[in-house]
């Protein structure tokens, strides 16, 4: 579709929207007039005294629609509020004239972001009450009552952890960025596992340095740690004697007397042992992730996941048989040759458990994975959209019908039906780390493969990213690189220690 615009150049929000709403369209910028006959969104912008006005028209498939959304023109002193706002009501028009030709809407309505939940909880902050923070999003965002209450939960938690948190207190990520096999749906470990594997030695050897680097950046900066998250990849990937290793180091180096949460994704059943969990037990882990994504072995199968559901089983036994007091099990709704009766199956059998937390992901269909790798036409049978929805509203109901309630979410590009994934907790084991993760309320620090530490100045919201190498061979040569990020995160975290 071509994208033409007039008094903006906002190509960021019309693109994200164009995704939302059309979904098959790629953006087009004509050169020079736009052929008549083509689709096309034209996207206005004006100011007229106190008002701010978007206009968008929509051409899509020989029909025609319009829209129209305005808001008091923003401070001109704050250029990010005047650019959110600019983007807000271009967004609104360009949804008006897009909803109207498709005659429905998306799941999130106009909300085209990784992080709906921020809306809730911003306007809460702002003296909003509940009710009224539930109603800008199902009358402003046209966001659907059940996402509404779904990203209501989440504000509440956001809220209440983001009250818990010092000013000097910052979360560990931990990213150990390998696994025994790769999974069809995975963009993140290497394609060459085996490879990969023969690392891990030279891996540590780099990862160990910079937990020892990051413990005296962290002293000098005169912070504490809040919650460690050591994920991946699959971390029990590591033998039992190189976790220990690991973790005992963590120990050592760094001052824990404040951190209250432990977590360490033990992913595929195909990687637990007691041994392992003993080592994460002795080390202070306290939440451990078993990730079945699905109780169907033909699906496992197809996903090439080396283990069957009674691996689940005995793994999730493995893990209370060590003492682990908190699980959180990951499903995914949308999995190639899955069904909502099996995702439902799936779901009965993990709630029989009674794991803590329970996250209910989306299929995302991520470029450089193996089901993207089909080509059009090639790829895996997917259950529709509508089986999706289906799978999702069944899990809302079993889950509360178990005393689970959401807790955190977040959206990805390129997800089945335009939905989100869901992290479910029962009162009280709600994840500290995966809260300030996805509503970003403190800065993280990321070693090993594949993290993004975040420095977030809390007077100004803004965030400094520093990213590891993504591939343990990359990793192991960025020795510098990474004491070079850690030294300019402590810089950053002194500033903000100093009010400067
Ligand atoms: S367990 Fe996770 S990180 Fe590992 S291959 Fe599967 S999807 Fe990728």
């Amino acid at each position: 579709m071509y994208l033409t615009f007039q008094g903006h150049d906002c190509r960021y929000a019309a693109e994200q929207m164009l995704l939302t709403l059309f979904p098959e369209e790629r953006p087009q910028y004509a050169g020079g007039p736009v052929p008549p006959e083509a689709d096309h969104a034209f996207l206005r912008l004006t100011q007229d005294g106190e008002r701010l006005t978007a206009e968008a028209q929509v051409r899509w498939q020989g029909r025609s629609a319009a829209g129209e959304a305005d808001a008091p023109v923003p401070p001109e002193d704050d250029p990010l509020v005047r650019d959110r706002v600019r983007q807000r009501v271009l967004k609104l028009a360009f949804y008006r004239a897009g909803t109207a030709l498709l005659g429905r809407e998306p799941p999130w309505g106009a909300l085209t972001g990784v992080r709906p939940v921020k809306i809730p909880t911003k306007a809460m902050e702002r003296g909003l009450s509940p009710a009224q923070a539930e109603a800008e999003l199902t009358g402003t965002y046209r966001v659907s009552p059940g996402r509404a209450a779904l990203a209501m939960d989440c504000a509440k938690a956001s809220l209440a952890a983001k009250r818990s948190l010092a000013p000097d207190e910052v979360s560990l990520y931990i990213g150990i960025p390998f696994c025994p096999t790769r999974c069809a749906y995975c963009s993140f470990v290497s394609a060459d596992v085996g490879r990969a594997l023969k690392l891990v030695p030279a891996f540590l050897d780099v990862l160990t340095q910079e937990v020892d680097w990051t413990a005296e950046e962290l002293r000098r900066a005169g912070c504490s740690v809040r919650s460690i998250y050591v994920g991946g990849g699959t971390p029990t990937t590591l033998s039992a004697p190189q976790l220990d290793r690991l973790l005992g180091r963590v120990g050592e180096k760094f001052d824990l007397s404040r951190c209250t949460e432990y977590t360490v994704e033990a992913g595929r059943p195909d990687t637990i042992t007691a041994e392992k969990l003993a080592v994460l037990r002795r080390h202070g882990a306290q939440r451990v992730s078993v990730n079945p994504q699905t109780m169907r072995d033909s699906v496992l199968a197809a996903m090439g996941r080396a283990h069957t559901a009674a691996d689940i089983l005995r793994s999730y036994e493995l893990v209370r048989a060590a003492g682990i007091p908190c699980v959180n099990m990951d499903l995914i709704a949308g999995l190639p040759q899955d069904d909502p009766e099996g995702f439902q199956s799936s779901l009965d059998q993990v709630l029989a458990l009674g794991p803590e937390n329970i996250t209910v992901h989306t299929l995302a269909m991520k470029k450089g994975s193996r089901l993207m790798g089909g080509g059009a036409g090639h790829g895996p049978v997917l259950p529709t959209a509508e089986d999706v929805d289906q799978m999702l509203s069944y899990a809302w109901s079993a889950l509360r019908a178990h005393g689970q309630t959401p807790y955190y979410l977040y959206r990805q590009k390129y997800m089945s039906g335009s939905f989100e994934n869901v992290g479910w907790s029962l009162p009280g084991w709600e994840s500290l780390y995966n809260i300030c993760m996805m509503e970003e309320l403190h800065p993280i620090l990321s070693l090993g493969g594949g993290g993004i530490t975040k420095l977030i100045d809390p007077r100004t919201g803004h965030i400094d990213r520093i990213s590891n190498p993504k591939y343990p061979h990359e990793y192991v040569n960025s020795l510098e690189k990474l004491r070079a990020g850690k030294r300019q995160a402590a810089d950053f975290l002194l500033a903000i220690q100093q009010g400067r």
